[in-house]
Order: C-alpha cells, then sequence, then structure tokens
C-alpha cells in the first residue's frame, strides 16, 4: 500500500510572515493517517519554518538544489544545507527549472544522484509540452526523461516521480484522470523494466498540473496516482486543507471558490 503524498510547491512566492501565517492555519487542520503533507516554500522560509513544524506531521522539502556537496557555486544550495532545516524532500527537474533555467537530463540525474545518496527523498519531475502531446510523442518524452533522469541510479527505495504534463502547469487546465492514469502507468512499466516489480509496485507517482479541491478526488482515484504536487492550490491554506481531504469533504467546497 502505497502512503498518499499531498505536496505544495510554493514556487517563488510568500514572503515569511505569509508562509509563517499559512503553516499555523494548516498546522490547524486535520487529516487522515494515511496521507503525508509536504510544503516546499522558497529558500527563504525554510528555516523558520522547520522551527515552526518542529514536532508536527507536515514534511518540509525544497524546490531545487546543486548536486556538488560544497564549494564555488554562488547562489547555489546543496543538500547539506537542505537536510541541515529539516528538509526531508526536494523538487528536482521541475518543468520550470527545465525551461526557464535550461536544466537538463545530465544536470538532473546528477542532482538525484545526490539527493539520494544524502538521504532527501528526490522528486524527479517529468512531463511533455502541449507541442509534444499534440504530436503523440508523450510517452517518448516521459521515457527519455525517467531513464534518463535515472541514469547510474540503481537504488530508488526513496525516490518519487511527479508527471506533471507542462501544458497543464498553471494554466487550469489539468489533464483528465485517463490521460494521467495512462501516463503513470507507463512510468510505472519503465520502473518495473529497469528496476523489478517490488521497487515499481513500492514507487509513489504524483501527478502535477492545475489539481484544486474540486478536481483531486478523481485524479486521486486513478490506480497509479500516489498524490499530487500542486502549485497554484497549495497558497491557501484553506483550499489546500480541502484539497488534502479530497476523499472525506466531498461537496463541502464548490468550483467558485477556487
Ligand atoms: C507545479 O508547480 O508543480 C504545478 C503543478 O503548478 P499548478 O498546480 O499551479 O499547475
Amino acid at each position: 500500500m502505497r502512503k498518499q503524498l499531498i505536496a505544495g510547491n510554493w514556487k517563488m512566492n510568500k514572503v515569511l510572515s505569509e508562509a509563517a501565517t499559512f503553516m499555523i492555519a494548516l498546522q490547524a487542520k486535520h487529516w487522515p493517517e494515511d496521507r503525508e503533507v509536504l510544503i516546499c516554500p522558497p529558500f527563504t522560509s525554510l528555516h523558520a519554518l522547520s522551527k515552526e513544524l518542529e514536532g508536527s506531521k507536515i514534511f518540509l522539502g525544497a524546490q531545487n538544489m546543486h548536486f556538488k556537496e560544497n564549494g564555488a557555486f554562488t547562489g547555489e544550495v546543496s543538500a547539506d544545507m537542505l537536510l541541515d532545516l529539516g528538509c526531508s524532500y526536494v523538487i528536482l527537474g521541475h518543468s520550470e527549472r527545465r525551461q526557464v533555467f535550461g536544466e537538463d537530463d545530465t544536470l538532473i540525474h546528477n542532482k538525484v544522484k545526490t539527493a539520494l545518496k544524502k538521504g532527501i527523498t528526490p522528486i524527479l519531475c517529468v512531463g511533455e509540452t502541449s507541442e509534444e502531446r499534440r504530436a503523440g510523442d508523450t510517452k517518448q518524452i516521459v521515457k527519455m526523461q525517467v531513464l534518463h533522469g535515472l541514469e547510474e541510479v540503481h537504488d530508488i527505495e526513496d525516490l518519487v516521480i511527479a508527471y506533471e504534463p507542462v501544458w497543464a502547469i498553471g494554466t487550469g487546465e489539468n489533464a483528465t484522470p485517463q490521460q494521467a492514469e495512462e501516463v503513470h502507468a507507463y512510468i510505472r512499466s519503465l520502473i518495473y523494466g529497469k528496476y523489478s516489480k517490488r521497487v515499481a509496485d513500492k514507487l509513489r507517482i504524483l501527478y502535477g498540473g492545475s489539481v484544486n479541491p474540486a478536481n483531486v478526488k478523481e485524479l486521486m482515484a486513478q490506480e497509479d496516482i500516489d498524490g499530487v504536487l500542486v502549485g497554484g492550490s497549495s497558497l491557501d491554506a484553506e483550499k489546500f486543507s480541502k484539497l488534502i481531504m479530497h476523499d472525506v469533504s466531498e461537496n463541502s467546497f464548490s468550483t467558485e471558490n477556487q
């Protein structure tokens, strides 16, 4: 049984006071034990939030890291620095890192290797653009990103993959549950082929791309969708907590609240 992971990616949003206010509100909420909740704020809030979250059930993660352990890398942050701040997860290869900052699969797999070596769970993001989907290349792109991202990676006991179609990120146009499930099942089959059935069965695969409280339940009902990576809808504590509670707060919201 794979434990659900509901992860919020705040991107470059929230100054410290806003981050602290959100966390106080979210900590007052309750959710079942069968799901893990993760918040990935900007680096600038990690220290304060790690103190705030001491003893809490909310996990803390980072949105990026460098693959080198230390050295002359101005502006970068290492795995040890993240561990020191209580980060359990790090998002790697997000499409914004790939597209805006030119990160390629080689850089990303170096980061994945370092994160695994250091004991931070990488959330490896993969996904096709709208042009690639229209051209029928979705599986080919995802295969390349998964297999290249995991090149020379032998042990993926602590890895999460996020399928995030680029055309669905921040657009309000989510993949249908069927579209997402098709790719998730394919990713699981790739992991089966490269590693083993046991590893594939254990791997958590998140869906990301315009997830909100109104669509999360149907997405999560798919066999191979083990959680969600959420941008916009993770910025508001009320909305995010409704999203976390997807299977028990049915009809407690309307799409007008989004
Ligand atoms: C993301 O940033 O990973 C994301 C999926 O964003 P959004 O939920 O806003 O589409």
